[in-house]
Order: C-alpha cells, then sequence, then structure tokens
C-alpha cells in the first residue's frame, strides 16, 4: 500500500491489488474517505494513518456499486456509507452481491479477514448534487458507463476530482454499461479536469490536469473507434488489455 498526500487537506492510499485508490479529503475538522483500499493489512492500517496524518474521520463515500471500492467499513465499522442513488439502488438490487464477490476473491488468494463485510445503512446522495463537508461542499456528478451507477466527486476548494473507475492511466475503459454513457461521462468529466490541480483515478496513481486529459483523450479514441468498428488502437501503458480489450469487443457483439 502507497500513501501519498496530494496537499494538507487531501491524502490518497493506492491498494497494491489493482493499485484501487482509497482517497481522503478534508475540510475544517471533518474528513471523508472515498472507496477503499482492498488487502486486509491494508485495511486494518487505514484508521492509524488517518489519525497520524491527523485527520479526524466523519464518514464513508464511495464512487460506485463494484465490490473493490466498498470496503471501508472493514476499516471504520460503524460508519455510515453515502453513494449516489443509483449506486444505493444497485445495491437494493443486488442484496449481498458485494459479499458474495468479496469471499470469492478471499477464497481465491485465501485471505482473512476479522469480521465479514456489512455496508449497513448505506445513505443515497442526489446526484447531480453537493455533500457538505466540514463547511465546504463537494460537488457529485453523474459518472455511468463503467457501471450503470456511480458519481464523481469535485472538492472544489481543493480542485482535486476522484472520479471512480474513468481515466486511469494504468487500466483501459471498461464500459460495462455501454460506451454511449461512458462517453458521455468523459465528456462531463473532461470540463472538471480542466480545472483540477489532482484528478485521482479509481486505479492508478493521482494524475495532473494534463496527464489525466492525455488519458482521456486516448481512452475517447479508443472507444469511439471500437463503437465505429473499427480496429482500436488500445492505449499504451495500461495493464491487462489483452483481456479487457477482448471482453470489450464481446460485449460490442452483444449490444
Ligand atoms: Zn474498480
Amino acid at each position: 500500500m502507497r500513501a501519498v498526500a496530494l496537499h494538507e487537506d487531501a491524502l490518497v492510499v493506492e491498494s497494491s491489488v489493482w493499485r484501487t485508490t482509497c482517497t481522503v479529503l478534508r475540510s475544517g475538522d471533518e474528513c471523508f474517505v472515498v472507496d477503499s483500499p482492498v488487502l486486509p493489512e491494508e485495511l486494518e492500517l487505514l484508521p492509524g494513518l488517518l489519525e497520524q496524518a491527523g485527520f479526524a474521520f466523519s464518514g464513508l463515500l464511495a464512487t460506485h456499486g463494484d465490490w473493490d471500492h466498498l470496503l471501508g467499513r472493514l476499516a471504520f465499522p460503524g460508519a455510515a456509507i453515502a453513494v449516489a442513488e443509483t449506486t444505493a439502488a444497485r445495491l437494493r438490487a443486488d442484496p449481498g452481491g458485494a459479499q458474495r464477490s468479496l469471499r470469492e476473491f478471499d477464497e481465491r488468494f485465501y485471505l482473512e479477514r476479522a469480521a465479514p463485510l456489512s455496508l449497513g445503512q448505506v445513505e443515497a446522495l442526489a446526484v447531480p448534487g453537493y455533500c457538505e463537508l466540514g463547511g465546504h461542499e463537494l460537488e457529485l456528478h453523474p459518472a455511468d458507463g463503467h457501471t450503470v451507477d456511480g458519481m464523481a466527486v469535485w472538492a472544489p476548494w481543493l480542485a482535486i476530482l476522484v472520479c471512480g473507475d474513468y481515466l486511469s492511466p494504468i487500466e483501459i475503459p471498461m464500459p460495462e454499461a455501454g460506451i454511449d454513457a461512458y462517453l458521455a461521462t468523459l465528456a462531463r468529466l473532461e470540463h472538471l479536469v480542466e480545472q483540477a490541480t489532482h484528478v485521482i483515478p479509481g486505479h492508478g496513481s493521482a494524475m495532473g490536469c494534463d496527464q489525466a486529459l492525455t488519458v482521456l483523450a486516448e481512452d475517447r479514441l479508443y472507444l469511439t473507434t471500437l463503437l465505429d468498428g473499427g480496429e482500436a488502437a488500445v492505449p499504451k501503458g495500461r495493464r491487462d488489455t489483452a483481456r479487457i480489450h477482448s471482453a470489450n469487443i464481446a460485449r460490442l457483439d452483444c449490444e
């Protein structure tokens, strides 16, 4: 696990698995933890890391309903987790789905956890909308296309964008809920990225504005070419591309 301070009020923790990010945003004496690392030790270390940094934990947010982003309550049992309305609906429609996927993952890698995952009372946030944090307001923007649900979180006073599973410098797009929706999300994110000092993708390191715009342009070109039936050039420098690219082509045949 890697932890990087982007600002005195913002930390990013990167899991060793899939480099899943967990972002900590502070304003005044409150702080939110957005998404989660994946491995048991990483989740155990998280509360101590916040304490060391002098961040007083207030609550959990998740950018979308994929299980690897939902593990915050394993680090902060009893905390409320807030998600977009679309994510709350997805979780309601598949009760126990995240827990099942987590158990499959743990089984595959023989991992032990101190307690099973319970999401508790999930709070549904209106998106687009706002969410208050210590005297500032986080802006919540719809981010669907990777999955049917989700939101991007924009902290205007920090110029930090936490975008969920978009704009990853290490993973090509996975438009599980449709390429058109994914492209529409990229278009919505673009104008936030242009104003951002840091863009934090769901997987991979935080980027500056220029790098994030490069990733956005590469992903847009890849997806539009795929949609047009052309031989899409897979963006360079990403991981596991052969598998994800074939899944994207297979999905296209079903659309
Ligand atoms: Zn993810």
